[in-house]
């Protein structure tokens, strides 16, 4: 099924996110991951992909379990950064063939030591992906959105009219960035009905299980850390299941507040956490 039918039928669409294991574990330690993330019945599960095409193979494996095996819909994430066309096409052709429907296409980003490919045959933006996928092939198409702005965008007027150009491009509903304070986003909805993009846009929800890592990520990804979170990460960053027990508590929180707010979707970012995603 084309998710972007889910939001005609249902409020809110409720959806996981989940990545591969890393090469030096077999790809069959994701499979007590994917069965106890199916028993939840989410109305669809994405599956991460490594920019570059490096989790190629599995990315594909497993979002065709997903689909094929546990009969959860899918949406399989793919990158352009560093991939040429002949191979982009490959992998969506890949993707067809396993019945898969739904593509959230991203740019990706490369760590510097590997070189990007420039030139025509190379897509450069995001928009430029989805504008390819659309013209060659039949998927419904998601695509990233930035409550608090890409981290390398110069501002969020720009940012929000980047988007917009994904959205002409051909991108049937979005999906956030993580964030921790419900008002960025509800600002970014206003913002965008304000230039004009009406399509659905899903909430991406992290839960903060690890104080460390969530201070790793929010570096990475740009996002800030409001002072009720703050006050968390000082209080329980020492106490694990403490601090478990509080970042749980915050998402469903955060989430209670979104679904009163009549967002289209939740997208939970599991971690490979099937125990504290099935409390929330
Ligand atoms: P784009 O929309 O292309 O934007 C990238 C940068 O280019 C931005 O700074 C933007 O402002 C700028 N830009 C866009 N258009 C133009 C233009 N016309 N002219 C000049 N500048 C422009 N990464 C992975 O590697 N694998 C994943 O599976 C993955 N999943 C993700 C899932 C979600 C829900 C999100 C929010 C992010 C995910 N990412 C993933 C991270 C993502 O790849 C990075 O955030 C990346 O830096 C941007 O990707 P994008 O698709 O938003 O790129």
């Amino acid at each position: 099924m084309r998710i972007c039918e889910l939001f005609q039928s249902r409020k809110p669409v409720v959806s996981c996110e989940i990545f591969p294991p890393k090469h030096d574990y077999p790809v069959e330690t994701i499979f007590d991951t994917l069965a106890a993330l199916s028993e939840l019945r989410p109305d669809y599960i994405s599956v991460t992909y490594g920019a570059g095409g490096s989790s190629c193979a599995r990315s594909v494996q497993i979002a065709s379990k997903v689909k094929n095996d546990y009969g959860v819909e899918t949406l399989a994430h793919l990158t352009c950064v560093g991939a040429d066309c002949r191979t982009t096409d490959e992998v969506l052709e890949q993707l067809q063939r396993e019945n898969i429907e739904n593509v959230l296409a991203l740019r990706g980003d490369l760590p510097p030591e590997i070189p990007c490919g420039h030139g025509e045959e190379y897509h450069e933006y995001a928009k430029d992906l989805i504008a390819h996928i659309r013209e060659r092939h039949n998927f419904c198409i998601a695509a990233a959105a930035y409550p608090e702005g890409h981290p390398k965008c110069p501002s969020l007027a720009q940012d929000r009219e980047r988007l917009k150009q994904k959205v002409t491009a051909g991108a049937d509903f979005l999906i956030t960035q993580l964030f921790f304070d419900n008002r960025l986003f509800y600002d970014m909805l206003d913002q965008l009905a304000k230039i004009g993009i009406h399509c659905p846009v899903t909430v991406g929800v992290m839960p903060v299980l690890n104080a460390a890592q969530i201070r790793r990520m929010t570096e990475l990804c740009g996002a800030s850390i409001p002072n009720k979170l703050t006050d968390l990460l000082n209080r329980y960053g020492n106490s694990p299941a403490d601090m478990e027990k509080a970042g749980i508590d915050y998402a469903c929180a955060q989430i209670v507040d979104l679904v009163e707010h009549g967002v289209d979707g939740i997208h939970l970012y599991t971690m490979n956490k099937p125990r504290q995603t099935a409390r929330i």
